[in-house]
């Protein structure tokens, strides 16, 4: 059998074997409670902070500044739930973008449903969101705004540091998620004047289940888990120390390698782009075409249905993903294509290859040797086509 080929780094990346190295320890003889006081829970503690400072230092916070969570999913519910509810006496207004991750799109709409408002940002074609429409969207009511960082479906990069001064302008805190940029973007939450950004480790080449929030100094953030008094009682429940130890040694390694990685991926995501719109006819890029995650490729292809095109190209071993309809149990196309703007049946082709470290020309190629044939067949069969 060839070797499998996995374009859908987006979703979620493979353990890193220096990662894993790190870890392996804390499940076996470094087994110890971080709160306990005797050598074993000391031990533990140590690792927990070393991680911290490795967190720290890949976005430029101060350890202090950052807690663990389970994953980017709690930290997107912790910072916009736990916000909001302290300080709804003086705003109950919260503004997030339409192209968000459901984990931030979902939460702001579970405290819409509780009483609070919630405006949520169109976006260009490209999607991104524009400055004059945060701006107009900002009142005196508002808390708190929550535009994520780079998007998890077609990679559009945000202005993070011109939203975030329009925000506080506003009087509102400036939350980012930041999932698919740390490690990946350079990220200075002091000079883009972030207040909160959540990030998770699985994206990085990290254990899955472990994630942080970054909660700038002077923020008063109450925990969303109640119990022990773990991450200076922001946080409660037994800190998971072997997946936070090995998500200090992906943000070290992501820190190191991330230009370098940066340029390999763009330069193989460009190739397989231009692959891709050169030899598909009624193809088309979406997001935008140069402010997008390095590595990240996505397209709709007119005429076809993306989950054929999946399993199509799951057949020759090669994974990947798609906006449209059915692979996310729905029958529409996902809500950040349709906030694009675009028609439903444009959006119902979508496909996106998002590379990783370990992906090479060659994998690109095979993609490039199998695709146009997958799609020429799809649309003989397309009623849309004849
Ligand atoms: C994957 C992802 C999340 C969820 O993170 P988990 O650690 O899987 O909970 C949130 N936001 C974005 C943009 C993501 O890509």
């Amino acid at each position: 059998m060839t070797r499998p080929i996995y374009m859908d780094h987006s979703a979620t990346t493979p353990v890193d074997p220096e990662v894993f190295n790190e870890m392996i320890p804390y499940f076996t003889d470094r087994f110890g409670n971080a709160s306990s006081i005797h050598l074993y829970g000391q031990d533990a503690r140590r690792a927990i902070d070393k991680a911290r400072a490795q967190v720290a230092h890949l976005i430029n916070a101060a350890p202090q500044e950052i807690i663990f969570t389970s994953g980017g999913t709690e930290a997107d519910n912790q910072a916009i739930v736990s916000y909001m509810l302290a300080n709804q006496n003086k705003g109950n207004h919260l503004i997030t973008s339409a192209i968000e991750h459901h984990a931030v799109l979902e939460t702001c709409e579970h405290l819409a449903k509780q009483g609070f408002e919630l405006t949520v940002l169109p976006v260009t074609p490209e999607g991104m969101v524009e400055a004059d429409v945060l701006q107009k969207a900002l009142k005196p009511a508002s808390r708190l705004v929550s535009i994520m960082h780079a998007n998890n479906e077609v990679g559009t990069i945000q202005d993070i540091k011109e939203l975030a001064s329009i925000s506080h302008a506003a009087g509102a805190v400036f939350h980012t998620d930041a999932v698919q940029s740390m490690g990946k973007l350079p990220i200075d939450v002091k000079a883009m004047g972030i207040d909160m950004l959540s990030a998770s480790s699985h994206k990085i080449y990290g254990p899955k289940g472990v994630g942080c929030l970054f909660i700038r100094k002077g923020i008063r953030l109450p925990s969303l888990l109640h119990g022990g008094g773990q991450e200076r009682k922001l946080r409660a429940g037994t800190e998971n120390v072997p997946a936070i130890v090995g998500f200090g040694k992906a943000c070290e390694l992501a820190e190191q390698h991330m230009a370098e990685r940066a340029e390999k991926l763009e330069k193989l995501a460009h190739r397989l782009r231009e692959g891709i719109l050169t030899t598909i006819p009624n193809t088309r890029l979406t997001g935008h075409p140069s402010q997008r995650l390095p590595g990240s490729v996505s397209v709709c292809f007119q005429f076809v249905e993306g989950e054929s095109i999946l399993l199509m190209l799951d057949s020759f071993g090669i994974m990947a993903s798609s906006g449209s309809a059915c692979t996310s149990g729905s029958l529409d196309p996902s809500h950040v294509l349709l906030a694009l703007g675009l028609p439903h049946e444009i959006a119902h082709g979508s496909l996106r290859l998002t590379l990783g470290k370990d992906n090479t020309a060659e994998d690109v190629d095979k993609v490039l040797e199998v695709l146009p044939g997958i799609i020429a067949t799809l649309r003989k069969m397309s009623p849309l086509c004849n």
